[in-house]
């Protein structure tokens, strides 16, 4: 008799949930594969920043599941997971209904907690989602100057894994929130008459990288008069100024905000979450109490910063590990290694891109402004968009690798 199938459930159809599937379907003679999702579509959060500033629209930040899940041979359900009955081993949705699973993904993704900021339905605006992205571009095409406010609300992690707690995990769509806007007001004539100002929760803007990637950001904020403000707590926003914990009040016409990120509440209703709520795993990203269950992408408690990157790297390693305790791999297990690389858009052809482990006391650490660089962007942004959520392939890192070297190598010199 055939050995029954085992079902793996991935919940979220993002950035890590899309890898899980792609990474897992290639051994579907084992695996009877399900994703579950709330929407039926994969939303492309890098791009986000586009479609608030530069009128990209959402159709091309999206990825629609169903279509995705029938070409992998994997079973698609939409629906809103309210519990997870790790004892039963299976899955609850809020239209009442279950779902069994053998092995468990859990790729939910961070809540962006924008009720948590007093003011900010009525006064604040972000790019964390599709609908706040179209809300601020809406916001714009009204705005010829003033007073802008940017920078991200403290977030707060748990203590049961090691890992960097950072106030704000992940500060980049700041830094092209500001260097876009500083490129628009520009081209409109209007910079002078506009102030850009950064706030950061931290002792340090962008505390997940090194002084070598983190130094060329802060000279192009000098030359193009953004100013920075760090240890500043975001406590309300209202019509016409943005306050602080420590009572301090910045005058504003515009507040774009990250709010604080939140693990999704039936991870913690569930029994899964640490004191924080976030998933703690062992480095295979297997959960601590449950062998069972993976977390992968911005939910688990390992992962600082929260990038889409680092999401895919996790779900490389949780396949690798579940081949592995099914006999299907004899490979050594992917080892977790996070590194922060990413493209930060500056507006027009202006691009820099970051790529540091410093934070993890790796030997990268630089920041490349280029327009290359922004050449990159772009082509990543299509390549995942038109390849429904596929990497480039390997020989195209293996290209930004060389050239990564080389910048560093350069840079190295000139210190
Ligand atoms: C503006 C912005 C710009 C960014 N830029 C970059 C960048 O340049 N580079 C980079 O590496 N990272 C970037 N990031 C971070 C990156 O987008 C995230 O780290 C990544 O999306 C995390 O992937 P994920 O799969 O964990 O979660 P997500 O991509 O958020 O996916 C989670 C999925 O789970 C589903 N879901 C959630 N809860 C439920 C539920 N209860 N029931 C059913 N379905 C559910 C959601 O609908 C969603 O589809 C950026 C983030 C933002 C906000």
């Amino acid at each position: 008799m055939e050995k029954p199938l085992k079902k793996v459930l991935i919940i979220g159809g993002g950035f890590a949930g899309l890898r899980a599937l792609y990474k897992l379907s290639d051994y579907d003679y084992h695996f009877e594969i399900t994703v579950v999702d709330r929407h039926d579509y994969s939303l492309e959060r890098p791009a986000l920043p586009e479609v608030a500033l530069e009128g990209k629209s959402v159709e091309k930040v999206h990825i629609e599941l169903p279509p995705v899940l029938r070409r992998h041979d994997a079973a698609w359900v939409q629906g809103e997971v309210t519990r997870i009955d790790p004892q039963a081993r299976k899955v609850l949705l809020d239209d009442g209904s279950e779902l069994p699973y053998d092995y468990l993904l859990i790729a939910a993704g961070a809540v962006k907690d924008y009720d948590a900021i007093p003011g900010y339905r009525e006064y604040g605006y972000s790019v964390c989602d599709d609908t706040e992205a179209l809300r601020l571009h809406e916001r714009l095409k009204s705005f010829e100057y003033g007073r802008i406010v940017t920078g991200a609300a403290r977030s707060q992690f748990g203590t049961r894994v090691e890992a960097p707690r950072l106030n704000a995990p992940c500060e980049g769509p700041i830094g092209e929130v500001m260097f876009m806007l500083d490129h628009e007001l520009r081209k409109k004539g209007t910079r002078d008459q506009s102030s850009i100002t950064v706030f950061s929760p931290s002792e340090i803007f962008f505390e997940d990288v090194g002084d070598k990637a983190r130094e060329p950001v802060a000279q192009i904020m000098k030359e193009r008069d953004i100013s920075l403000y760090t240890n500043k707590v975001l406590r309300s926003i209202g019509p016409e100024s943005v306050t602080f914990e420590d009572g301090s009040e910045f005058p504003c016409d515009l507040a774009i905000v990250i709010p604080p990120y939140a693990a999704p509440k039936f991870v913690a209703e569930s029994g899964l979450g640490d004191d924080k709520g976030w998933i703690p795993t062992d480095r295979s990203m297997k959960h601590l109490d449950y062998d069972e269950i993976y977390a992968i992408g911005d939910l688990n408690a390992l992962s600082q910063p929260k990038l889409g990157h680092i999401a895919i790297h996790q779900a490389d390693v949780a396949v690798s590990a579940i081949l592995r305790a099914e006999g299907l791999s004899d490979e050594e297990a992917i080892p977790y290694h996070p590194e922060v690389f990413c493209i930060m858009n500056m507006g027009g052809m202006d691009a820099t891109l970051i790529f540091s482990d410093a934070l993890y006391h790796g030997g990268h650490d630089m920041a490349w402004h280029s327009k290359l660089a922004k050449l990159m962007k772009t082509g990543f942004d299509d390549e995942y968009h038109y390849t429904h959520g596929h990497m480039p392939p390997d020989r195209v890192v293996e290209v930004v690798e060389e050239i990564l070297q080389r910048e560093s190598r350069v840079d190295d010199e000139r210190s």
